[in-house]
């Protein structure tokens, strides 16, 4: 089967089988001023425009992109600690899926794990006594007390409830050594001015990028293509020096995106920039009201036979916001048509419970409500 576009009607808004954020990409065949300065005549950087923009866009100084999160974090362990001590608390050292787990980019990059305090309470005071080496526990695994980095990483993928404990972001940067803070799913701000109305509360224990750095993260990490809703992508954004040493390292060569990314990461941060929240197809899909998505149901309901409306939870997906549920609607066809929906043409990907196909409408764009329509009724006409 060819790579093509399909119909998301699974209720899950960033699906990682199916490219997590939608996207669009038309582009014509020309060259472009990729690495050359029009101003000068000679030769430009392919990091400066978006770089500038993504930056403006979350409050940084500066910031540069490379080919998605799992090398953002490599590329700034590699250049800002190689040979030397990386803090994590050990309620962080996550596996995001894909075989990429913390302890092991942390190896590869050529920094040293430094585990602090406990898998569920971690205060800052453990990180203190992990810097500067007083005290017993994880200072003795740092003999030398050479920390360069303190890395904090977001759960992103699951939770950890109970008895738990973990030091803030302000509280990790009031330590010596750089924070770097790897908040994966790229929510530019937690206030949502690219939205005309307040953001979605599903989103309120999800960390910002401009509030991080706000509360004192020296360098953020983030996808491109989770919250963000742009192309696959790690943007590394935050204190310009050491923006600029994660871009002359050598790996940096190896990580760089092509043009199509970054014209694409460039049109998406002109547009949040803009406040054009409407523009970007992940926001309207997360800010449709279940009104919105009822009349929709109830439209194709009414043309079709053997489709019933029903009501739905939708969820963020991508890895992020783990337990958390979004009020949807959709429609109902009894019995399992799973296959006989991804064979239509564009593939319409649904799910199924107890033996009842459900196609969730939020992840639908309403210009496919038609083709989800159609092939509804050449199910109702096979019965
Ligand atoms: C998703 C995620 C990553 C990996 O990002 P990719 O863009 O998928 O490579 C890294 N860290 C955290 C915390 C994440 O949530």
């Amino acid at each position: 089967m060819l790579l093509q576009p399909v119909i998301n009607g699974t209720g899950v808004l960033l699906h990682t089988n199916l490219g997590r954020a939608p996207m669009a990409h038309t582009h014509t065949e020309n060259f472009a001023n990729l690495e050359f300065d029009l101003t000068t005549g000679g030769r430009g950087s392919r990091q400066r425009a978006v770089g500038e923009l993504m930056a403006q866009a979350c409050g940084a100084e500066a910031a540069i992109v490379v080919n998605n999160g799992a090398a953002a974090v490599l590329l700034v362990l590699g250049a800002l600690a190689a040979g030397r001590g990386v803090a994590v608390s050990r309620g962080e050292l996550v596996e995001i899926g894909g075989g990429f787990r913390i302890p092991d980019v942390m190896n590869q990059s050529g920094a040293r794990l430094v585990e602090v305090g406990t898998t569920n309470r971690t205060r800052v005071a453990d990180f203190a006594n992990a810097i500067d080496g007083t005290g017993s526990g994880p200072a003795a695994e740092n003999q030398d007390n050479d920390v360069a980095l303190v890395l904090q990483v977001h759960q992103s993928n699951y939770e950890i409830v109970g008895f738990t404990e973990a030091p803030t972001t302000a509280e990790l940067a009031s330590l010596a050594p750089p924070l770097v803070a790897d908040i994966g799913s790229g929510l530019l701000d937690a206030a949502c001015p690219w939205l005309d109305g307040d953001p979605p509360g599903w989103l309120k224990d999800e960390p910002a990028a401009r509030q991080t750095l706000e509360a004192g993260a020296d360098l953020i990490i983030f996808s491109g293509d989770k919250l963000l809703g742009g192309p696959q992508a790690g943007i590394i954004a935050g204190d310009a020096e050491m923006v600029a040493r994660c871009a002359r390292h050598p790996l940096a060569r190896a990580v760089r995106p092509g043009g199509l990314v970054l014209a694409a990461l460039q049109n998406l941060a002109l547009t949040y920039l803009d406040r054009r929240g409407t523009d970007i197809a992940f926001w309207r899909m997360a800010s449709y009201t279940v009104d919105e998505l009822r009349r929709r149901a109830e439209a194709i309901v009414a043309t079709t036979n053997g489709v019933a409306p029903v009501e739905l939870s939708a969820t963020p997906g991508g890895g992020t916001l783990p337990g958390v549920e979004i009020p949807s609607f959709g429609l109902s066809i009894a019995g399992d048509h799973t296959n006989a929906l991804r064979q239509q043409a564009p593939p319409i990907i649904a799910r199924v419970v107890d033996n009842t196909t459900l196609i969730d409408l939020r992840t639908v764009d309403p210009a496919d409500d038609a083709a989800v329509a159609e092939a509804c009724g050449q199910l109702a006409g096979e019965q």
